[in-house]
């Protein structure tokens, strides 16, 4: 079912979300919450803590691949206790939003190749190399894991900028 979504203010975004004992059919569930939600907020992924839930689980809607030139179809990714192995010394900066911080937009400066390691709905553990946008994707929602937001790696007069509508977010989010 579509959850409702915690936003910017909420502490619930400031926690360490705590790992995944076991596949469940509440996390089932909650995978599908997670997935019914994104897709209605047109989101590339999305964070339990988002919707409230501190577990270590997260969603991306990417394409696998990087070849930019070539438009893939996403595909829906579960990701439970992810890790990141590896990062890559080459970096990127591309624009980032956030369902949780409504129509605020940001470059954000990552890594462009990660190896990571996560499990699966069927408990089995997994690596998968991501590049580009499912690579962006995945340390976005990790950071969520973490209590981190895409604003926080956002700096100097980009963040100052930011700042009055997060403030206004953050009143809204506490009325
Ligand atoms: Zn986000």
């Amino acid at each position: 079912m579509k959850q409702s979504i915690a936003y910017y203010g909420d502490p619930i975004l400031r926690q360490k979300c705590k790992p995944v004992e076991s596949i469940n059919e509440e996390i089932r569930q909650l995978v599908r919450d997670l997935e019914e939600t994104m897709l209605a907020n047109d989101g590339v992924g999305l964070a339990a803590p988002q919707i409230k839930r501190s577990l270590a689980i997260f969603i991306t809607n990417v394409a696998d691949d990087e070849d930019e030139d070539e438009e893939l179809p996403s595909i829906v990714r579960v990701y439970i206790n992810p890790k990141v192995l590896k990062y890559s010394e080459e970096e990127r900066t591309e624009e980032e939003g956030c369902v949780s911080i409504p129509n605020i937009y940001a470059p954000v400066r990552r890594p462009r190749r990660i190896k990571v390691e996560a499990t699966d709905l069927n408990g089995e553990l997994f690596t998968k190399e991501l590049s580009g946008l499912s690579a962006r994707a995945f340390l976005h929602e990790n950071d969520h894991i973490n209590g981190v937001l895409f604003i926080d790696r956002v700096r100097g007069r980009a963040r100052e900028r930011l700042e009055p509508w997060l403030r206004k977010i953050q009143r809204r989010t506490k009325d």
